[in-house]
């Protein structure tokens, strides 16, 4: 049998550490001597200087990330059988760890943390929404579809949504539309702890919904109750929905998205819940949150998801202030004994610094709180041991007295 020469890209002296710990990104400032007649995304081998095998990698000319790893497995080639088996490898993770009763939408992979740099694929029902984030992914686009499409043969359609930002630093530009199957419905209905969700694929944030904070929905229920809530950067009302089935007695959701707020009322609807209790408001929810307490309102239980603030390591002073804020704002707007739901979606925010900004803003409220739990991502977003840039989104649950 006759192997295919794969070029190499040769490190730098002492660069390869990060890899032999199987972390899969090799930095532009790593690299010694690239490849010189190859194609962005095209399978490169990775060599220390010394010239000793470290790994096969998916090749970003333009991308200040050079290289993201497919494998670290010499013997492996990177096939169609290759991203078959990694399809596998992350089905069989989701079927062991989501009870298919209780929903039927999850994360089937995630990027690097599922071994497939650049590629995100979300199931809705019986449609599979896919991001191609880089090169490499989108080099095996049509590779990755029809295993996708075999492996999962009561799926209808696969859908792309790979209109981010991110693809820009790989030179690569926006699309979305179907790759395989049935075009989905304007809104694929999808039903999570009992509760009903209308997905629009095609325009929502992301693949079209917040599949990470299913489980932080769940314990929001748990505190729901009888509480007057404020669900703050409500998007399509997931954590309203799960609050008002669970017995929540009050709920105002505050968002900028006029058109997700509308997604959310139906939601309300669909799930036979009393929209007498809900309010929406559209706006900025610093301003809202400084104009509800200037009004004297206050909650039992208040939520605060914002979006993403740190976009790059110079944003974290700018960010740090935002989320002090509008912490600030929350702990003074609670009532006594309330509960405060916060979370940072900011990967490039650690958990340390995440907590030191709550207690900083509880401080300045002149609120006395305890951290009663610390959550994450719900586990169909892994975070691969030798890649802990994969554990992004954070939360703490806040009693005050
Ligand atoms: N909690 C939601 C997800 C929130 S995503 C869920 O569980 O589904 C962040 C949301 O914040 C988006 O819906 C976005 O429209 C909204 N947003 C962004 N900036 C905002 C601002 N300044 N004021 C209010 N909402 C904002």
């Amino acid at each position: 049998m006759t192997h295919p020469i794969i070029p190499t890209l040769i490190l730098k002296p002492k660069r390869e550490k990060s890899l032999v710990g199987r972390h899969p990104w090799i930095f532009s400032g790593a690299v010694n001597r690239a490849p010189g007649d190859i194609q962005a995304g095209d399978t490169v081998d990775v060599l220390a200087a010394g010239g000793r095998w470290l790994a096969r990698a998916a090749y970003s000319p333009r991308s200040q990330i050079r290289a993201r790893v497919w494998t670290f497995d010499r013997s492996e080639a990177i096939d169609a059988g290759f991203f078959d088996r990694q399809l596998q490898r992350a089905l069989c993770l989701r079927k062991s760890i989501l009870d298919p009763s209780e929903t039927n939408a999850f994360r089937l992979v995630s990027a690097e943390s599922d071994g497939l740099p650049g590629l995100i694929v979300d199931r809705y029902d019986r449609w599979l929404v896919c991001q191609f984030l880089t090169t490499g992914a989108e080099k095996w686009k049509a590779t990755i579809v029809e295993a996708l499409a075999r492996r999962m043969p009561d799926c209808k359609g696969i859908f792309e949504r790979s209109d981010v930002d991110v693809r820009k630093k790989e030179g690569l530009k926006p699309v979305t539309g179907k790759l395989w199957g049935d075009d989905p419905p304007d809104h694929i209905e999808i039903v999570e702890n009992g509760c009903h969700y209308r997905i629009d694929v095609r325009k929502g944030h992301k693949t079209g919904f917040y599949l990470d904070q299913r489980d932080n929905r769940a314990w929001v229920a748990a505190h729901a109750a009888g509480a007057e809530m404020l669900n703050c950067f409500a998007y399509t009302g997931g954590f309203a929905v799960a609050a008002l089935a669970a017995g929540a007695a009050w709920v105002v959701n505050v968002d900028a998205s006029a058109g997700a707020l509308d997604l959310a009322r139906e939601h309300v609807s669909i799930n036979d819940l009393n929209d007498r209790w809900v309010e929406y408001e559209t706006g900025d929810a610093f301003s809202l949150l400084r104009q509800y307490a200037d009004a004297g309102r206050h909650f039992d239980l208040i939520v605060l998801d914002p979006p993403k603030f740190v976009k790059s390591k110079g944003d974290l002073m700018r960010a740090s202030r935002g989320y002090k804020d509008i912490n600030r704002l929350a702990f003074m707007l609670l009532k006594p004994k309330g509960t405060l739901f916060t979370f940072s979606c900011s990967g490039l925010m650690g958990r340390d610094l995440f907590q030191k900004i709550v207690a900083d803003a509880a401080l300045d409220a002149g609120r006395r709180a305890v951290i009663l739990r610390w959550l994450s991502q719900a586990p169909d977003h892994p975070t691969a041991l030798s890649f802990p840039e994969g554990s992004y989104l954070k939360g703490l649950i806040c009693r005050v007295d």
